[in-house]
Formats: C-alpha cells, sequence, structure tokens
C-alpha cells in the first residue's frame, strides 16, 4: 500500500490535497465516536473518494472534517457503501447522500431494515450485548434509505469506475445483508463481521480479533473471514476498533468455529 508516497502539491479550497499516484488509494479513518469506538472509513485515490460505512445519525461533520483532510469536499464524494443496516453504520446515510449526491450502495439481505419496514434482530455475543440491547440505543429507528445500488445474492461491484481497484462483496454473518470493501493491494473494510477492543469495540487492545457485540450466525462470520483471508486480504479496517492483521482475524475465526461449530 502505497501511503507513503502521496505528495501533498496541489492546493484547492485553500486546503492542502493529496495527489494519489494512479493506482495507489489511502485509508482515512473516520472517527464516528472517539478511541475507534465507532469508525467509518474514506478510501481515497486520484479520482475522489468512497465513504465506508456513514455513522450515526448527526454525525456529518466528522466525514465533512475527514474529506477536508484529504483537500476534498462533499462533491468528491463518489459511493457510499453502508456495510449494514445497524445504526451506526447506516444512520446517516440518508442525510449523506443528500448532502454529497453520492449514490448509496448496499445490500438486498438488510433491505427491510433500511427502509425501516421490520425491526433488526440482534443477537448478543456476551454480557455487553445484553447490557447495551437493554439501553435501546442501538434499535432506534433512523432516516429510511432507499439504496440508489442495490446488491443481490452474491453479486460485486466493481470499484473500478471509481477510481478504485477492488470490489465491494457480499460478506454475509454479522447480518444476512453485511458488505465489505475489499481492495486488490490486500485491504480489507468489513464492518462488523469482527471488531477489536473491548466493550463497543477500540478504546484498549485494538490489535485483537473480538466478536463484535451483536451477531446473527457466528459460523457464518467464521467461514466468511476464513474466505476473504484465502483470497488475499491482509488487514482489516473495523466498525470497532482496528485495524487488525489476517493472522488476527485467523485466530478469531479458529474460536468461533470452535465455539460454534462449521
Ligand atoms: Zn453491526
Ligand atoms: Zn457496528
Amino acid at each position: 500500500m502505497a501511503f507513503g508516497s502521496a505528495r501533498s502539491t496541489r492546493r484547492a479550497r485553500g486546503v492542502t490535497a493529496l495527489v494519489v499516484p494512479h493506482g495507489a488509494v489511502r485509508i482515512r479513518r473516520i472517527p464516528i465516536l472517539p478511541m475507534g469506538m465507532v469508525n467509518a472509513h474514506l478510501v481515497v485515490s486520484r479520482a475522489g473518494a468512497i465513504l465506508v460505512d456513514a455513522g450515526l445519525p448527526d454525525t456529518e461533520a466528522s466525514v465533512h472534517r475527514a474529506l477536508q483532510r484529504e483537500g476534498l469536499g462533499w462533491g468528491d464524494l463518489r459511493l457510499i457503501v453502508v456495510t449494514h443496516a445497524h445504526i451506526d453504520h447506516a444512520g446517516n446515510a440518508a442525510r449523506l447522500r443528500q448532502l454529497s449526491r453520492a449514490p448509496v450502495c448496499a445490500h438486498r439481505g438488510d433491505l427491510d431494515h433500511y427502509l425501516q419496514r421490520r425491526p433488526m434482530s440482534f443477537c448478543p455475543t456476551g454480557l455487553f450485548g445484553r447490557l447495551f440491547l437493554r439501553s435501546g440505543l442501538i434499535q432506534r429507528p433512523y432516516d429510511a434509505l432507499e439504496p440508489d445500488i442495490l446488491l443481490h445474492a452474491e453479486e460485486v461491484l466493481d470499484l473500478a469506475r471509481f477510481g478504485i481497484d477492488g470490489q465491494v462483496r457480499p460478506t454475509p454473518g454479522h447480518t444476512a445483508g453485511s458488505l465489505s470493501v475489499c481492495l486488490d493491494d490486500g485491504h480489507a473494510l468489513v464492518g462488523d463481521l469482527v471488531a477489536s477492543g473491548i466493550l463497543l469495540g477500540g478504546i484498549a487492545w485494538t490489535s485483537r480479533a473480538k466478536s463484535p457485540p451483536f451477531e446473527d450466525e457466528p459460523a457464518l462470520v467464521a467461514r466468511t473471514l476464513g474466505r476473504l483471508a484465502d483470497e488475499g486480504a491482509r488487514r482489516f479496517y473495523l466498525g470497532h476498533g482496528g485495524p487488525i492483521t489476517a493472522d488476527e482475524v485467523l485466530r478469531h475465526t479458529q474460536r468461533l468455529l470452535r465455539q460454534h461449530g462449521g
């Protein structure tokens, strides 16, 4: 990954812009909540940027700040990928689409939840998940979202037309309609397929993989993660905590398979 080779030589809107060599991209973490507890990410190429996850409602200032740090504005956002329908990933997508006019890509498996037609199921993975569920925070409704690009079943979206060498891929398990952004250089942005750290995620021990507070099908999560690693994903960027290595992800999948079977 050629993070270090990006050069700051161009000026735009009074902010130093990054000139990214052809084919190279940068990944910028957007702190939706501090200490890595809730992250969105920007993938920045010379063609602009794509946003992976929209964050909680009313957090557009954090996304705008991240764009500005790359010398970009709302108009440079080419695509919004929502990894799944939980409020901390999809809650602000309708608002961000309004601001940026970028299309939203999501998967059919979570469509009823995006449209707010049906409440989500929350399967706690431990004590924190059970307590968090009682707070009611994660079950709140948010502005209904009709995706512009809806992937079905195993369908993938090639990101070449957005200036990025990679794909949006269905990666079910955390929810039925979970997506990941997989870059050809081995970087994968996987939403909540795995988390790291403590409690919600982030805060401490962020190099250690763990399950997020909720997970629909742990055995399917393990198979999906194993497939991503098999296909060359080396570094995983997460909605909670991260980033983590493929080795750590594989240790986590082994634990999941021991507890939940394959
Ligand atoms: Zn989630
Ligand atoms: Zn989440």
